[in-house]
């Protein structure tokens, strides 16, 4: 076994002031056994703990490293802005120039602002989607993840699903009962919702792609059906690309299957390592926030200059040809690799991908939804995972989160990644 004191000792001082030892529970390795490392440096596709010991990076920050870590490129402009004052509290231009990007890239944003974390945008965008249709209730799907605000939280993917928590203790009732929940990629449970509570349904939000009960891809005409419902209803339909913007495609979800949310969330990837979040959509709508209009949102460090010069920076980076073909390529090769190693240890597993996001699931059945993810093993999942590990190989400790590849990762990480999984799974 890899030597791990530092880190051993780093987490039992952390648990005795820090709540479960980490300040975000889907870092905890309760879900798979173990404590949780400590890092001390990243560079491209590789990360290093505090023990000296190397892995290759399969969780990138839980998504928003899309070039790996510490791109010398990023890391230059993020020094060079540093030097000239961190934040204002004050307007700067390069937060305009990352708004005017976003608004060209995402096919549903017109306008946009910007917010400090995945969160805040999706707590923002749903007030907003209260007070532009003038309604209560919103509808969220089983095992998607929207962050942590008070009504967004019942039967939630990610962590929530991971460590198997009940519903939202310190919610009340009352601010739970305006969240409706149905299982995803399921259009008749929607069309039932819909029917009973036509007049009080101010949104439909949804990952576009779910990434936090494991990667489930839409089925087909999902997204399509979303759209034709809440416009019948007269309600929004909001689309948490928090993860999948600039994730699958430039425009996100979004462009990739062609359907256009009223909102759009984004966060993590836009950052570029920094906490940015962000939401936007239709003009109309959006010119309902304040000071353009009645609905209050702000925020000391929104559109951080520090933040936003490494998001800019990511995504110039991006933008250059070829550089999602090669994220969906390596992710393919990953997903078939491990896919293979599955296959030859005789283990019953089955993998959902889109482009650089992807999932192995221990369970034969494809997942489409929460219930199907839900029959994976996690148990087995635990034993990968501690295997992974010892070989190199941190993936995230979960079943139940996804797998994020970056442009840094090469091929030979790819082999070096199947390697690993054989030995682990015949272990
Ligand atoms: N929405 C989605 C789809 C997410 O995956 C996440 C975080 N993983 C969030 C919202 C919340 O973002 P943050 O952790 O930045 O608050």
């Amino acid at each position: 076994m890899n030597e791990r004191r530092r880190s051993a000792e780093l987490f039992a001082r952390a648990r005795q002031v820090i709540p479960g030892g980490v300040n975000s529970p889907v870092r905890s390795f309760a879900a798979v056994g173990g404590e949780p490392l400590f890092f001390a440096r990243g560079a491209g596709s590789r990360i290093y703990d505090v023990d000296g010991n190397e892995y290759i990076d399969c969780v990138c920050s839980w998504g928003p490293l899309v070039l790996g870590h510490a791109d010398p490129r990023v890391v230059e402009r993020v020094r060079r802005v540093v030097e000239d004052g961190t934040t204002f509290g004050a307007c700067v231009e390069a937060e305009v120039e990352l708004a005017e990007l976003l608004v060209a890239a995402v096919p549903g944003i017109e306008m946009v602002r910007l917010v400090s974390s995945g969160t805040e945008a999706v707590m923002s965008a749903i007030r907003l989607a209260r007070a532009y249709t003038g309604r209560p209730d919103i509808i969220k799907f089983e095992g998607c993840y929207h962050g942590h605000s008070d009504g967004l939280l019942a039967r939630a993917g990610s962590g929530v699903a991971t460590l198997g928590l009940p519903d939202s203790p310190g919610v009340p009732k009352d601010f739970a009962a305006h969240t409706l929940v149905t299982p995803y990629n399921d259009l008749n449970g929607v069309r039932a919702i819909a029917e009973r509570c036509r007049e009080s349904i101010a949104a439909v939000i949804v990952e576009p792609i779910a990434g936090n009960m494991g990667v489930v891809p839409p089925a087909a005409g999902f997204l399509e059906g979303l759209r034709t419902i809440t416009k019948e209803i007269g309600a929004l339909l909001v689309f948490d690309e928090v993860i999948s913007g600039f994730r699958v495609a430039w425009g996100g979800a979004q462009e990739m299957y062609g359907v256009t949310p009223d909102l759009t969330t984004l966060g993590k990837i836009i950052g570029g390592g920094f906490p940015v979040g962000a939401y936007g959509g239709r003009r109309d709508i959006m010119k309902m926030i304040a000071p353009s209009g009645p609905v209050y949102q702000a925020g000391t460090l929104s559109g951080n200059p520090v933040a936003v010069a490494a998001g800019l920076e990511t995504l110039r980076i991006l933008s250059e040809p070829g550089a999602y073909d090669y994220l969906a390529r390596t992710g393919d090769a990953l997903a078939k690799a491990l896919g293979q190693a599955a296959n030859q240890a005789g283990v019953p597993a089955s993998i959902n991908r889109v482009g650089s996001m992807l999932t192995l699931f221990f369970t034969p059945q494809q997942p489409r939804d929460y219930a199907s993810a839900k029959t994976a093993d996690p148990a087995r999942y635990g034993d990968f995972f501690r295997g992974m590990l010892e070989r190199g190989v941190y993936l995230p400790p979960s079943q139940f989160e996804a797998i994020f590849v970056s442009t840094a990762h090469t091929a030979e990480d790819v082999s070096q990644i199947a390697e690993a999984a054989r030995a682990a799974l015949t272990a």
